[in-house]
């Protein structure tokens, strides 16, 4: 099993001609709500990677939060220990232009409220094979789940989204750092020309490199390059979690890990070919035909 922990919210796009300047408007196209945030994505893509799949967070007290919830339920995500915080779902306002343009506000909302786990959520994390989490919830909240994570064998993959500094608590709870380049320069200042310098914050990282593939490194052992698979870009939206959602339910199946990066790899490309951020998260049927070409 799974578990992630990280931001859910729900994504409120509208299509339009153009991204309006401050004070003007414009009249739209098209407008859809999409569940969003990076740990509901990264569930959601979980559970098509054909893992089973718990999400750990929360959502407000108001109609966006049920419908967010229902909508990672049909996922076939196990919503249960969701909580729900009086207030405000975390909300991303996003405006898409005709050129493709777009411009995003992103109000965390509940998000900020997930807190010090329940006795529940701790025993969730414990009992899981990996914990995939991310930072779009509080770092502290993080810590606590990876620290459980690690006195209960669960082994800890950390997707440093979104990009910034990490207390040194947590990064020495970490098992399997992934991050792309703007999240590897965040932490250690270097990105591609560079990787190794992110094995001195965790054991073991990935940096993920888009149409290159990715970097995979050992503190002590080697490196390797997880070429990726040949697809038409479409849309690389979401790529990032889908390869790391296949990535821990690959490696939480006893998969060994280089054998799992790659599998990840397929995931990754799989989702750059189709449009959207998490209606293009792909599933295993997907993943598969595309590894064994
Ligand atoms: P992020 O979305 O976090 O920026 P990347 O763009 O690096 O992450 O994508 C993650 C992984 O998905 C890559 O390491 C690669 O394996 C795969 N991937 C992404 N874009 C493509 C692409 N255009 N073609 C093939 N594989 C891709």
């Amino acid at each position: 099993r799974v578990v992630v922990v990280g931001g859910a919210n729900m994504d409120l796009v509208a299509m339009a001609p153009k991204v309006p300047g401050p004070g003007e408007t414009v009249v739209g196209t098209d407008f859809l709500t999409v569940a969003g945030g990076k740990g509901a994505n990264l569930a959601i893509a979980a559970a098509r990677a054909g893992g089973a799949a718990t999400f750990l967070g929360a959502i407000g007290s108001d109609s966006f939060g049920v419908t967010l919830k229902a909508r990672i339920a049909a996922a076939g995500v196990e919503t249960s220990l969701v909580r729900v915080v009086y207030g405000a779902s975390g909300v991303a306002l996003v405006t898409v232009g005709a050129t493709g343009e777009h411009s995003v506000v992103v109000t965390p909302g509940a998000n900020t409220a997930f807190t010090t786990l329940t006795e529940a959520e701790l025993s969730a994390v414990r009992a899981a094979d990996v914990l995939v989490a991310q930072v779009e919830v509080p770092v502290e909240t993080v810590t606590q789940a990876a620290l459980a994570a690690r006195a209960g064998g669960t082994r800890v993959i950390l997707n440093a989204a979104p990009p910034g500094r990490l207390p040194t608590e947590l990064l020495d709870a970490v098992d399997l750092l992934v991050v792309n380049e703007v999240e590897a320069r965040a932490l250690t200042g270097r990105g591609r020309e560079d990787p190794a310098a992110l094995l001195s914050l965790v054991p073991r990282a990935v940096l993920t490199l888009g149409a290159q593939g990715a970097w995979y490194g050992e503190r002590d052992g080697g490196t390797a390059h997880i070429p990726a698979f040949k697809v038409d870009l479409v849309d690389s939206t979401g790529a990032g979690d889908a390869f790391t959602a296949a990535l821990a339910v690959a490696w939480g199946e006893g998969r060994d890990l280089v054998d799992a990066l790659r599998w990840a790899s397929a995931a990754g490309a799989a989702c750059a070919r189709r449009l959207g951020a998490s209606v293009s998260l792909p599933q295993r049927a997907e993943i598969d035909a595309l590894f064994h070409g």
